[in-house]
């Protein structure tokens, strides 16, 4: 669940109306936990859920979870989707992103 592509497929039943996007929860180390609104970190499995859609998901993460790795050594846990993973070969994750970013 390292790879922010992997967590945003699980996040697109998410239920975004009223909520932050998706891929601000992605970029924070969340995926969906398929219940509601809960989400969970896949570093240090915390789960946040009642949100709201001026939440910043970084921040949130920071309050419930301060000392998480995806936090403090994100460079080392965190597979960030670049632009190469969008045109990569993988037609059916390329259709998710592309839907994701509308
Ligand atoms: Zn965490």
């Amino acid at each position: 669940m390292r790879h922010e592509s992997l967590r945003l497929c699980t996040n697109r039943t998410y239920p975004t109306n009223g909520k932050p996007s998706c891929i601000k929860l992605a970029e924070a180390g969340f995926y969906y936990a398929s219940q509601g609104d809960e989400v969970i970190c896949y570093c240090c499995a915390k789960r946040i859920s009642n949100w709201n859609e001026k939440d910043d998901p970084m921040r949130a993460h920071r309050l419930v979870s301060p000392s998480c790795p995806f936090l403090i050594r994100n460079s080392e846990v965190n597979e960030p989707v670049t632009n190469d993973s969008i045109d990569s070969s993988n037609p059916r994750l390329n259709r998710i992103l592309h839907s994701l970013n509308g």
